[in-house]
């Protein structure tokens, strides 16, 4: 089963076109607050807000390598169907993020535990968070004090447009479900177990990364081996060895997963960069082979 897992070139996110999405699970707050600007800020996000307020472009975006979203609460009423889910990225993450809290809340259950489930907070620029101001410097999140994760999607355009294929829908995806395993960890109280050890390559914030990718993998397995209903594909095609450490190695070159410093939660300003390509590898691997968050023990 192992190599199995390997086998099959190529990969892609495809959801099932009739499936409804769940947008009550992300707070679109794009374009609200911070100046709403998309991409850059300063004068170049000056520029492009007036580009796209100029030819309409439609907020959200159609496509991976487009404008990012500039207009304000669009997903509600653009994001209905797997098949918007397919073909824009913000309504991508709609799907994902139901996807991941789908897998959580029947792994939960299945342990007797209840699921508590975490909004993704989507922003342009800049927005308030229980950890401080969340902007587009600091790239994704997940704030322990109001247990929502914020994500903004230039994130991704960045992502894409600096990898291209690499920085995909994949990539995307292993991104939001890497947050989501954060919150995985604070409802399981791995997080505040190990709060206050934040530095080193031995630290336990590098060890709650690590996990977090572990978990990321768990989903990944999840969400490739079982077949959707109407479909009858899996959500994720299989994945290369080649396709884990291209998405996250895009991922980490983008991204330092910074965590604002406050009085409840942990912190660790930088850890993208801090677990190695190898040891991400390693450790989204473990999860993605077995299926199984028992396998995700980094602190062991
Ligand atoms: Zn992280």
């Amino acid at each position: 089963m192992l190599s199995d897992g390997f086998e099959t070139k190529g990969w892609d996110v495809d959801f099932d076109d009739q499936a409804g999405l769940d947008t009550s699970q992300v707070d679109d707050r794009r374009g609200i607050s911070g100046g709403g600007l998309a991409v850059g800020g300063g004068a170049v996000g000056l520029v492009g807000l007036l580009v796209a307020l100029f030819f309409g472009i439609s907020p959200g975006g159609g496509t991976d390598s487009g404008s990012a979203p500039v207009a304000t609460g669009s997903i509600q009423q653009d994001c209905r169907s797997g098949a918007d889910a397919d073909a824009r990225t913000d309504c991508r993450v709609v799907g994902v993020i139901n996807s991941v809290q789908d897998y959580w809340s029947s792994e939960f259950a299945g342990q007797g535990r209840s699921y508590s489930p975490a909004r993704t907070v989507l922003f342009t620029g800049q927005t308030q968070s229980a950890c401080g101001p969340a902007t587009t410097d600091v790239g994704p999140f997940y704030c322990p004090g109001d247990k929502e994760i914020y994500l903004d999607l230039g994130f991704f355009n960045e992502l894409t447009s600096r990898f291209g294929a690499k920085g995909g829908p994949f990539a995307q995806a292993y991104v939001v479900a890497h947050e989501y395993g954060h919150h995985v960890q604070d409802l399981l109280g791995t997080t505040g177990k190990v709060s206050g050890d934040r530095q080193g390559a031995d630290s336990a914030s590098v060890k709650l990364e690590l996990q977090a990718d572990c978990y990321a993998g768990v989903w990944a397995n999840h969400a490739a081996s079982t077949p959707d209903r109407a479909t009858g594909r899996p959500l994720i095609d299989k994945l290369t060895r080649a396709d884990i450490s291209d998405a996250l190695n895009a991922a980490a070159a983008v991204g330092d997963d910074r965590i604002q410093q406050q009085a409840q939660g942990h912190v660790d300003p930088d850890t993208w960069t801090h677990g190695s390509a190898a040891q991400r590898d390693h450790w989204f691997t473990a999860g993605y082979v077995s299926g199984r968050p028992v396998a995700c023990d980094t602190f062991g």
